[in-house]
């Protein structure tokens, strides 16, 4: 059979054993709603506030602090509109910056389209935001600032911690996409200071379709779907019983093996890294010293990443690229355009993210496979 590697766990992971476990009695046997009154669905209700326990201790938060969600996107749209919606019909200001996943930036711009301003900030070579470029665009309309903690194409993690305690100092709130970190970095909410932060199950060894949205007590933040009295009267619907509780088994298990897992990947990162220099091939790495340990964003001179893509897939490795692909002028994702990256390096860029799975063994075959096609190519 053929042999497969999968190194795109940044675009999603496998669902973890233990989550699978602990999601297997609520998808059959115990398929009650949570907010039925007998017995057999308290408890549905009890373990599914157990997993808010679970969650709200691995960040570092208060249990009346997580709110369940259908994943990133709905947490990151509901932190970014349900702050806008709190100022109807007023010139508001929201900051973000050039970087962020399209969850955010898609409703950054149908904020713009009802006439809130949105401000950009750019980054530099690493992708790393300036705090001090930050600080100099909050005005005295602005009401949100969102900065992701770790960057899904090129790994990087910004300054989260000084960008809030900045932002704090103006009566600013400070929102974060944390979707890429939650899981694979160490988090704690109270410690960053921010007020609101989004996380998805997926990212982390959970189901699909389950994320939560951390907002500090005492935030006030405008539902984003209206209906039933469910999280706090604050996120109307049904509970995904099943996935939120495979969500919180996967963050305790990532959590507990966090430092053995991060370790595992850095040395994968450096094998990978030190292999392909050693090989003589012509390349970059994208991104800054502090990075998501799992996510490598390699730039290869005079090659095309969507055909390395493609060859790789064929000898059975799964990676991603950074270019959206769609036509000749957008071939470069925002991410990469935003780097400022030489064109003969850009355009061959693929984005290899390792999963605590993977081994040596995988990454020699990758490291040859990518000698093959680069050499083929010459
Ligand atoms: N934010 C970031 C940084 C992501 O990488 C993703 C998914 O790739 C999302 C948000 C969206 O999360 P979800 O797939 O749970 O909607």
């Amino acid at each position: 059979m053929k042999r497969i590697i999968y190194a795109d766990h940044a675009a999603t992971t496998p669902l973890s054993e233990k989550a699978q476990t602990a999601m297997r009695d609520y998808l059959a046997a115990n398929f009650y709603n949570p907010s039925a009154k007998y017995v057999n669905a308290q408890k549905t209700r009890r373990a599914l506030e157990q997993a808010r326990g679970i969650i709200a201790e691995c960040m570092g938060a208060d249990p009346e602090e997580i709110y369940f969600t259908s994943g990133g996107t709905e947490a990151d749209n509901w932190a970014l509109k349900g702050t806008a919606f709190r100022y109807p019909m007023q010139p508001k200001q929201i900051i973000t910056t050039e970087i962020e996943h399209h969850a955010v930036l898609n409703s950054c711009a149908f904020l713009r389209r009802m006439g809130y301003d949105i401000k950009y900030l750019p980054v530099d070579q690493q992708g790393l935001v300036d705090p001090v470029r930050l600080e100099r665009e909050i005005t005295s309309e602005t009401i949100l600032v969102s900065v992701m903690t770790a960057n899904n194409e090129i790994g990087t993690i910004q300054p989260i911690e000084k960008c809030a305690e900045i932002v704090r100092g103006y009566g600013v709130e400070f929102h974060t996409d944390a979707v890429q970190a939650v899981g694979h970095v160490p988090i704690e909410v109270a410690a960053l200071g921010i007020d609101m932060l989004s996380a998805s199950a997926h990212k982390f060894g959970g189901p699909k379709g389950a994320g939560f949205l951390y907002l500090k007590r005492g935030v006030p933040l405008e539902p984003l779907l209206s209906g039933g009295g469910q999280e706090y009267g604050r996120r109307a619907g049904t509970e995904n019983a099943a996935g939120i509780i495979g969500m919180a088994a996967a963050l305790q298990e990532s959590c507990d093996r966090l430092c053995a897992e991060t370790q595992h990947l850095l040395n994968l990162r450096h094998l990978l890294c030190n292999m392909l220099r050693d090989k003589g091939l012509d390349f970059r790495i994208n991104g800054a010293e502090n990075t998501l340990p799992g996510t490598l964003s390699l730039s290869f001179r005079n090659m095309d990443g969507e055909v390395l893509l493609h060859r790789l897939d064929l000898m059975g490795i799964q990676v991603a690229t950074g270019s959206a692909c769609d036509s000749k002028e957008t071939r470069l994702s925002h991410v990469l355009k935003a780097l400022h990256l030489p064109e003969v390096y850009a355009e061959g860029t693929i984005r290899i993210s390792l999963g605590a799975e993977n081994t040596e063994e995988d990454v020699l075959y990758i490291v040859a496979a990518i000698q093959k096609i680069c050499c083929n190519k010459r």
